[in-house]
């Protein structure tokens, strides 16, 4: 069943508020089973907002409105969307009732005439009593389109969709949709779906989407089902087959799970600690470590060794070889992983070192990085040419500095 947004105001056509409710009613309505087209923004104007309410009951099932509810003379989604769809309109005596009560309940004594406009309703329409303000959700129905009429104000519309517009639309559309994320480290987007394309391409029920994330691409299987138990059933041998293909590169199937709390949890398992020897990413890794509730226990030290100076005497680098390599070379990442570990006495140590450039230099070797880790006397490195600014080329570092520590302690398995 198609849905579309259509989101009224002009305040939202100037820029001067974010369309917040669009963002909301359309993540909702996906997590119902619905398929959402389209958002479309339309001003306070009876023309425009006519062709819009049109176009929109012509191509879509539901039609979701918010805003325009309100008392002024500006306030007309409700005129407009009932004059479109041939609703007359009457005065609703237990929508006045409720609205001079919640009058009462705010103490508010300087009630105007035009407020009253709020009790009028189309005739037929299915009243959404809204609690936390005057103006009443409405459901019109008419030759099996529907338009579901909301106030903009974000504290109004929430509850008064998710209490009272949510039931209705379960009833339309009364499957659910199951979903996993599959998380794929190390592999770019492009490659990731390559090696799925027969997948992607054959797919129905469930469907798979690949979302591209910083030195990351998430894969979400989704499957439309009659309920739960059976949403699982179609899900699950989809998210074997991926598990296949991606092998080590899969480091979590759970939603909420970051690859630093799977590196955690892999030391933990494990009785391992760490430590981290940056230089290009200044600390940004142990600050992904740190995130994870507990970490301490895991993760010791943190050292940021910027300068060669500092490389040599935190990490005990060999003068020799930031002259003879240079501080972004595989040696020097070699040297800081293994001097890290010596020096916080822990099982592992993650280094970084690397160009992140100017932030407008498009100059080799900006991106070149080293990263290296060493895991009870075992040491790997890694060559990245990362692309685009400062910021970003550091971002993919810290991932892949994760990535590469959470590989080391797997490998690490087939020693023991
Ligand atoms: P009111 O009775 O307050 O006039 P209304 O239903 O007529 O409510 P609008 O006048 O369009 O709604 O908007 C009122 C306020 O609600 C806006 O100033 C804004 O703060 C918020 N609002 C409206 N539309 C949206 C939207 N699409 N997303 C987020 N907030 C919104
Ligand atoms: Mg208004």
């Amino acid at each position: 069943m198609v849905v579309e947004i259509l989101a009224v105001g002009t305040e939202l056509l100037l820029g001067n508020i974010a369309n917040t409710n669009a963002q909301y009613l359309s993540r909702r309505c996906a997590a119902l089973g619905f398929s959402v087209y389209r958002h479309t923004v339309v001003g306070d104007n009876e023309g425009r907002m006519t062709e819009s309410i049109r176009q929109a009951l012509d191509r879509s099932d539901v039609v979701i409105l918010t805003g325009g509810l309100g008392p002024t003379e500006d306030d007309m989604t409700k005129e407009v969307c009932a004059k479109v769809m041939g609703f007359s309109l009457e005065e609703d005596t237990r929508t006045r009732k409720r609205i001079s009560g919640y009058f009462k309940s705010v103490r508010r004594k300087n009630v105007t005439e035009n407020n009253w406009k709020q009790a009028v309703v189309p005739v037929g329409a299915q009243v959404l009593d809204n609690d936390n303000g005057t103006a009443p959700g409405l459901i019109l129905e008419k030759n099996g389109k529907t338009a579901i009429l909301l106030p903009g104000p974000p504290n109004e519309l929430i509850p008064l969709f998710s209490q009272k517009a949510e039931p209705y639309l379960r009833t339309l559309q009364p499957d659910t949709l199951y979903s996993k994320m599959v998380k794929v480290c190390g592999i770019g987007e492009s490659r990731a779906e390559t090696m799925i394309l027969d997948l992607i391409d054959s797919q129905t029920n469930p469907t798979i989407a690949t979302y591209a994330k910083t030195g990351e691409v998430h894969l979400r299987i989704t499957a439309r089902a009659a309920d739960e138990e059976e949403g699982k059933s179609l899900v699950k041998p989809v998210v074997k087959e991926l598990r296949k293909r991606f092998g080590i590169h899969v480091y979590s199937t759970k939603e909420a799970e970051e690859l630093e709390d799977v590196v955690i949890k892999l030391m933990r398992k494990r009785g391992l600690t760490a430590a981290t020897a940056e230089s290009m990413t200044g600390g940004l890794v142990a600050g992904r470590l740190v995130n994870v509730a507990g970490a301490s226990e895991y993760f010791k030290e943190g050292f940021v060794t910027y300068s060669n100076k500092a490389k040599r005497k935190a990490l005990g680098v060999k003068k020799e070889t930031l002259k003879a390599h240079g501080a972004v070379s595989e040696e020097t990442a070699r040297e800081m992983a293994e001097g890290g570990a010596l020096a916080a006495g822990t099982d592992a140590c993650v280094a970084v070192t690397g160009f992140a450039g100017p932030e407008d230099s498009q100059e080799e070797p900006r991106g070149l990085t080293y990263i290296s880790c060493y895991l009870k006397g075992r040491v790997s490195v890694r060559e990245f040419h990362f692309t685009g600014n400062r910021r970003k080329i550091r971002e993919q570092a810290v991932v892949q500095a994760l990535d590469l520590l959470r590989r080391c302690i797997l490998e690490q398995d087939k020693h023991e």
